[in-house]
């Protein structure tokens, strides 16, 4: 379990004890984008460093990934406040970030000089390299799964090939001469500039004059994500004291995000890769809301979604007022994830 004591990490060296709600100053030097989960939620990760070790990092919010994409490009320093550490499922002792939807993300007031630090040139996935033009440069972080024997290729030169994985996909590279060997497997580098190349109608990367490559901490995201624990929180006795935010919002036919109206019944889908054009009053209603509990005297800011909301405010529309919400009764429990989402309630009727 991780601790309830607030703890401040000066860098990521010092991160080895869990805490539920820390702070932690690093670079970002990896980042992915929004992806999808099996179980349909959105996330990202990424690593974050001090110049001497990196840390994981998981994310919920595309808000917080669009923030840590300006720091990166910026090899700013930031200030992660009240995040959650924890021990990596599967990282040996490695530990974790966790970001809740109450962290924030700031400039911080340390410099770290971070060396693999990410240049101009934005780092792909190995399943985004598939889809490049012969001759175009790609940088990327990535695992050596495989190294082969060198050969011998025609006038004498020395080539070898070695097999380059991250959590998407695979991809050959050949390493040329004074390169050959220098590559370990089962090592996680950062390359910059490799040159995509065809081969009998398959995709390589090569290593070119302008190419190269930095040894980096092992990413462990060749192994399948997975699904981070929701650890649960209960406060019984809650009472709702304050609606701090309830937005009704209609949501796209596709992907269920949020539907802006642009004109004339015509609303355009929120997602930067969905945007889909659509009827506005076909859009399901949707509604979410941020609600202040109180609980055995302690005050506490909650999100409910959706469904839940209805249910909780006991309606079978969105109707729902701030004043419906301030007038429930007292609820014999309520549940609650690490993201400070309800994900269960039990009203105070069924209280035994
Ligand atoms: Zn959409």
């Amino acid at each position: 379990m991780a601790s309830k004591r607030k703890l401040e990490f000066e860098d990521i060296v010092s991160v080895t004890e869990a805490s539920d709600s820390a702070s932690v100053h690093g670079v970002v030097t990896y980042l992915s984008p929004v992806k999808k989960s099996k179980k349909g939620s959105n996330y990202f990760n990424a690593t974050v460093s001090d110049g001497k070790t990196t840390c994981r990092l998981v994310g919920f919010k595309d808000s917080q990934q669009k923030k840590l994409k300006e720091a990166m490009e910026k090899k700013e320093t930031i200030i992660f406040e009240d995040c959650q550490v924890k021990k990596a499922k599967r990282g040996l002792d490695a530990m974790e970030i966790l970001l809740k939807r109450t962290t924030s993300i700031a400039p911080s007031p340390k410099k770290f000089e971070v060396e693999c630090s990410n240049d101009d040139d934005k780092l792909v996935l190995v399943e985004e390299v598939e889809r490049k033009k012969e001759f175009e440069t790609v940088s990327l972080n990535a695992k050596v799964v495989k190294v082969m024997d060198a050969i011998t290729v025609n006038m004498g030169k020395k080539v070898q090939y070695v097999t380059l994985a991250d959590s998407t996909s695979t991809v050959r590279c050949s390493l040329w001469e004074k390169d050959v060997g220098t590559l370990k497997e089962g090592k996680s580098y950062v390359f910059r500039a490799l040159i995509v190349k065809e081969f009998d109608s398959k995709v390589y990367v090569s290593k070119g004059r302008d190419s190269s490559i930095c040894e980096i901490d092992d990413i462990v995201d060749n192994v399948e994500f997975q699904e981070p624990e929701i650890e649960s929180t209960h406060i019984k006795l809650a009472r709702i004291v304050a609606v701090q935010e309830l937005n009704k919002y209609r949501c796209c036919l596709s992907c269920k995000a949020r539907v802006e109206p642009v004109m004339e019944g015509l609303g355009r889908c929120s997602k930067e890769d969905c945007q889909m054009l659509q009827k506005y009053d076909v859009c399901p209603e949707q509604v979410q809301a941020k609600l202040m509990f109180v609980s055995e005297s302690k005050f506490i800011s909650l999100y409910v979604y959706g469904k839940l909301l209805l249910d909780l405010a006991g309606r079978k529309d969105t109707d729902i007022s701030e004043e419906i919400l301030l007038q429930l009764p007292v609820f014999h429990s309520i549940e609650y994830n690490s993201q400070d989402v309800i994900i269960k309630f039990l009203p105070e009727s069924t209280a035994v």
